[in-house]
């Protein structure tokens, strides 16, 4: 079993800590509500286009309608998670000066945001990599990846808007996957189950609405599976790979995500849980879930 299977919770293995990952409100500049285009659905009671402030953003960039979001229809909001990119574009890469002091910079503004919220989240799963004891093998390439994305993240402006995001972002996915197997494989070796014994759902998987109660998918590749409104409650996912992976409306009533492997805030947000649902120690228990 896995019972003295340790997975994510050692951060001290790797010295590096995620706390400057999660969004601070009160030190950006609005960036999510003025940057992200919104499509009027279930996640939002409006359109609005991308660099058009939100109706709802105040002037000193607070919520007007923080404390009622879902019951006004902006369920989206409660979701989102910028890896903490919005305090570090206003207050390091822009040195505090917001977007409507220098509306000549505000587009560029936004566009950074962007750049910068990749490598944030880059920056989030290398970290939880490195306190992965079974990712030892590649621990120092993990290493320097996260060293250059932190580098990244302190260049100017001008410089981010030049960035290859994206061919960094596949540079450093080659290594989260290859701690993934890492990761999985040793998971395997002690539930005593070779790979080609349990089901393999793989990257992508179409799990929309699918029956998963109770189901075992320890050590499972879920790297960006579509398990929107997936029936998971009671489910093991432990030493599972949800990078990626659709929680939207997932039922995650009593599952055990312990020890899964590149889960995010935002992941979770999206879901619906309750106290029985039990989550790796860096993330938090979302608000809206049930008692
Ligand atoms: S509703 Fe509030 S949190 Fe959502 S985008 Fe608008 S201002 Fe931002």
């Amino acid at each position: 079993m896995l019972d003295n299977f340790n997975y994510n919770d050692n951060e001290y293995l790797s010295g590096r800590s995620r706390r400057n990952m999660t969004g601070d409100c009160e030190s950006c500049f609005g960036l999510c509500c003025v940057a992200l285009p919104f499509t009027a659905s279930a996640d939002f009671a409006v359109d609005k286009k991308a660099g058009q402030p939100c109706q709802n953003l105040q002037t000193d960039f607070r919520c007007g309608v923080h404390t009622n979001l879902r019951q006004l229809g902006f369920r989206g909001c409660t979701v989102y998670d910028c890896f903490g990119a919005g305090q570090k574009v206003s207050q390091a890469t822009y040195g505090g000066r917001d977007w409507r002091q220098a509306p000549k910079t505000a587009r560029q503004m936004f566009e950074v945001f962007y750049v910068m919220k990749q490598l944030h989240e880059l920056i989030w799963y290398l970290t939880e990599a490195l306190s992965l004891r079974e990712a030892r093998p590649v621990h120092d390439e993990l290493s320097s990846a996260l060293d250059e994305t932190e580098r990244l993240t302190d260049l100017s402006p001008d410089s981010l808007m030049d960035l290859d995001a994206a061919a960094h972002r596949a540079e450093v996915n080659k290594l989260l996957l290859r701690t993934s197997e890492l990761v999985r494989e040793e998971a395997l070796r002690k539930l005593k189950s070779r790979p080609g014994n349990r089901k393999s759902y793989g990257r992508g998987a179409d799990l929309i609405g699918a029956k998963l109660r109770g189901a075992d998918l320890r050590a499972a590749n879920l790297r960006g599976a579509y398990l929107i409104a997936a029936d998971l409650r009671g489910a093991d996912l432990r030493a599972a790979d949800l990078i990626g992976a659709d929680f939207r409306d997932a039922d995650l009533r009593g599952a055990d995500l312990t020890g899964s492997l590149f889960l995010t805030q935002a992941q979770l947000n999206a879901a619906k849980g309750d106290a029985r649902t039990k989550l790796p120690p860096v993330l938090t228990r979302p608000a809206h879930w049930s008692a």
